[in-house]
């Protein structure tokens, strides 16, 4: 590059903000020269590098927005040991054809199964093709709405929950829920209905629902609007957590707790 070319190209990358073509086109040139690439091979390279960096910068800033307790992806989940699950079904909700159609999908089984790990792995992978994810457990969801509803601004949280694309409400039915909580997740399950996925999970068959909403009315509309367009996983394995503990021998105690969770 002449001496008024290198501090032009500079400036325009600068003005350009494409600061990681700034920063690389040293090195390409001397690679493109190296391996005598064409023209168009350089400029491909150059432009590959600036859009790397942004796709690694949004990737970075969609996880930090979704909130994930902790981060698992698909390859950490061992479905070998969880043979009541599908892996030709997971991976078919990994192509996620599911958020371009606005279904849901409701991981449901007993506590230490892999929800949480398994939603979250289809968080990220949402993520990485730039979608945008929000998780939250029920009880952090109804904590907040409850706060929204008493401070006039039940609305806007509303919209906002209808924001990202793909919703994860964690962890349903631990708790019963008092109407007013009922009619939230109605509130919410409502507005986005064929609009914006849900991942819900619950160790909680359907049929038990019931027990979890104090008004049953409010609780077959809620079901009613999830499960329209949606994918069930029912997981009826055995806890991954009580794995370690089963060889140490206090499966027994645990396990009976885990009867009653
Ligand atoms: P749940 O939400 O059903 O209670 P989690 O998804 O939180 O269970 O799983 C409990 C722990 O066990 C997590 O650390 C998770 O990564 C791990 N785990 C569960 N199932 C599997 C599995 N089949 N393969 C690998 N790790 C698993
Ligand atoms: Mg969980």
């Amino acid at each position: 590059m002449s001496d008024v070319a290198y501090p032009r190209v500079q400036s325009h990358l600068a003005r350009l903000k494409l600061p990681r073509m700034a920063e690389c086109v040293d090195i390409v040139a001397q690679e493109a020269a190296k391996h005598d690439w064409t023209y168009l091979e350089f400029l491909d390279q150059l432009l590959d590098t600036e859009v790397s960096a942004r796709y690694e910068r949004d990737v970075a800033m969609k996880t930090k927005l979704a909130h994930f307790p902790f981060a698992k992806t698909l390859d950490q989940f061992d479905f070998s040991f969880q043979p009541a699950i599908s892996e030709r079904q997971i991976r078919e909700l990994a192509t996620l054809s599911f958020i371009a159609n606005g279904d849901n999908v409701l991981f449901l089984g007993p506590p230490g199964v892999g929800k949480t790990h398994l939603a979250i792995a289809l968080g990220m992978i949402a993520i990485q093709h730039a979608i945008s994810v929000y998780f939250t457990t029920t009880v952090d969801l109804l904590d907040q709405l409850h706060r929204d509803a008493k401070e006039d601004r039940l609305d806007h949280r509303l919209q906002t929950l209808c924001r990202p694309r793909l919703l994860i409400v964690d962890e349903m039915g631990y708790f019963p829920l008092d109407r007013m909580a009922a009619q939230f997740l109605f509130q919410l399950v409502s507005r986005r209905y064929s609009r914006g996925s849900i991942i819900l999970t619950s160790n909680k068959s359907y049929g038990e629902w019931g027990d979890i909403f104090a008004d049953q009315v409010l609780a077959a509309a809620i079901l009613d609007r999830l499960l329209h367009y949606s994918t069930t996983i029912n997981i009826r394995g055995q806890s991954y957590r009580l794995r370690e503990k089963r060889k140490a021998g206090v499966f027994t105690e645990l396990a009976e707790l885990q009867k009653e969770a």
